[in-house]
């Protein structure tokens, strides 16, 4: 099953828990626009290279697009469109004035020198300038992607477009450039965030709790620090290599300097005083929280038998498939599904935007107030429809975001029914 399939049967199951109209259905079920992008660069060595691009809007009915642009070699129209669909999911959820929107560029960036890696973002940047813009459509970073690249973006889309407001057209940029304290770690603080409200909610505490991380990139080392500074024991981290496993525990600071010095975490074993364990073995490792902060299809039908966690978070995007979720939730298992436990990236990226737009700077003590906040209230209003329901985090989830964009859909009606606009 692809992975938009995936994305369309999700949105099916809550579709028909929550009776959904067949208007919105039809609506959610294609992305609004599909743009295909084919574009040329000069490689350092004097050839052409061919390159494929897409920018995808999922859906923009509670306002502009809003998606990362991931470099990757793998990446093709469905793998965006699924990652478009998520996204408009995912504003909903955490209820900012967002549609859902990604990009993707079919290249892989670390064969790139720096001069190539520019040209390669200023020229998909110039064909797909017409369709984005602070109001229409905002892209930020995504795989291999980073706010050096955004700072291009911006620049570029400046070239074709000058405006004021022009550093709004792109999120996740350098500091010194319009990027905003606090999205660094904005999408494990988010999660963390979460989770915080669901112990709070069970009478339970991060004391003592065990963690185990599948991918120790900027979501998920991020995440294991802050877990760790509130009293979790990690015991276990991967990264795409393989990694460790240490029951007594181990330092996840200490974890990143060895990853980094010794180039991967499997290396840094001994050191940490642990084994050497495989991207599967994370998985069916015995602990109370397990993150998923790697990639799409961990979790799968024929892998879904061996997890052991009571707890799954997914930092990453689409890490569970439908089939393997159903399973973890009939075994009892509490999942924290991506378009909640990841959104904290959005959320700060959406504050990025908006001080942009009104050419201020915030403090970091005011964008984590306003972060911690957000997250709680997503929690509640989702936890709330799980209530109502009685179904699983990853439902509810869709059922609150669909009906934010029934709601939007209604509200768009009657304007162009009292002649404001027209459908
Ligand atoms: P990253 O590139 O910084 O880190 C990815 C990590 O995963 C690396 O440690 C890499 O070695 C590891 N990895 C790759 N393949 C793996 C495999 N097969 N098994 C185990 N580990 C593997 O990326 P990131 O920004 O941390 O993003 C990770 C995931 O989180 C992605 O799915 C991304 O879409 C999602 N996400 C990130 C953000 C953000 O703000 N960074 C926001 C929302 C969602």
């Amino acid at each position: 099953m692809s992975l938009y399939e995936n994305t369309q049967k999700t949105i099916k199951k809550a579709a028909d828990t929550m009776k959904l109209s067949k208007e919105i259905r039809q609506i959610m079920d294609e992305p609004e626009r599909i743009l295909e992008v084919n574009f040329h660069i000069h490689r350092d060595s004097g050839e052409i290279q061919m390159v494929r691009g897409f920018r995808i809007q999922h859906n923009t009915l509670r306002g502009p697009g809003k998606g990362g642009i991931r470099y990757h070699p793998q990446v093709d129209m469905g793998e965006v469109k699924a990652l478009a669909g998520w996204m408009t999911i995912k504003c909903a959820v955490v209820d900012i004035p967002y549609g859902g929107a990604k990009g993707g560029v079919e290249i892989d960036p670390r064969e790139l020198s720096e001069g190539e890696l520019e040209q390669l973002t200023r020229e998909y940047i110039a064909t797909i300038a017409p369709i984005i813009g602070p109001r229409k459509d905002v892209p930020a970073p995504d795989v291999y992607t980073n706010g050096k690249i955004m700072n291009w973006v911006a620049d570029e889309y400046r070239k074709h477009y000058p405006s004021d407001d022009y550093l709004a057209v792109v999120t996740g940029k350098t500091l010194d450039n319009g990027g905003s304290l606090g999205r660094d770690s904005a999408t494990a603080d988010g999660g963390v965030h979460v989770l915080e409200a669901y112990f709070e909610k069970i009478g339970e505490s991060f004391e003592g709790k065990t963690i185990a991380v599948q991918g120790f990139g900027n979501a998920g080392n991020h995440a294991v620090r802050i877990l760790q500074s509130k009293g979790c024991k990690l015991i276990a981290a991967t990264d795409s290599k393989g990694g460790v496993k240490n029951l007594a525990g181990f330092d996840a600071v200490k974890a990143l300097e060895l990853k980094e010095a010794k180039g991967g975490l499997a290396k840094a074993a001994a050191d940490l005083g642990g084994e050497v364990i495989t991207n599967d073995d994370i998985l069916a490792l015995d602990c109370d929280i397990l993150l998923l902060a790697a990639l799409e299809n961990q979790v799968r039908e024929d892998n879904v038998g061996t997890v052991k966690a009571k707890l799954i978070c997914e930092l990453a995007n689409g890490p569970t498939t439908p089939e393997a979720h159903e399973k973890l939730v009939a075994n009892g298992v509490i999942i924290f599904p991506d378009v909640l436990f990841n959104s904290g990236g959005v959320t700060v990226s959406f504050y990025e935007w908006e001080q942009n737009l009104a050419h201020e700077k915030w403090t970091k003590e005011k964008v984590a107030e306003k972060l911690v906040k957000s997250q709680k209230q997503a929690f509640a209003d989702m936890d709330k429809v799980a209530n109502e329901f009685k179904t699983d985090y990853r439902n509810a989830c869709y059922i609150l975001a669909l009906r934010r964009i029934e709601q939007a859909f209604n509200e768009k009606h009657s304007a162009a029914a009292h002649g404001f606009g027209k459908v």
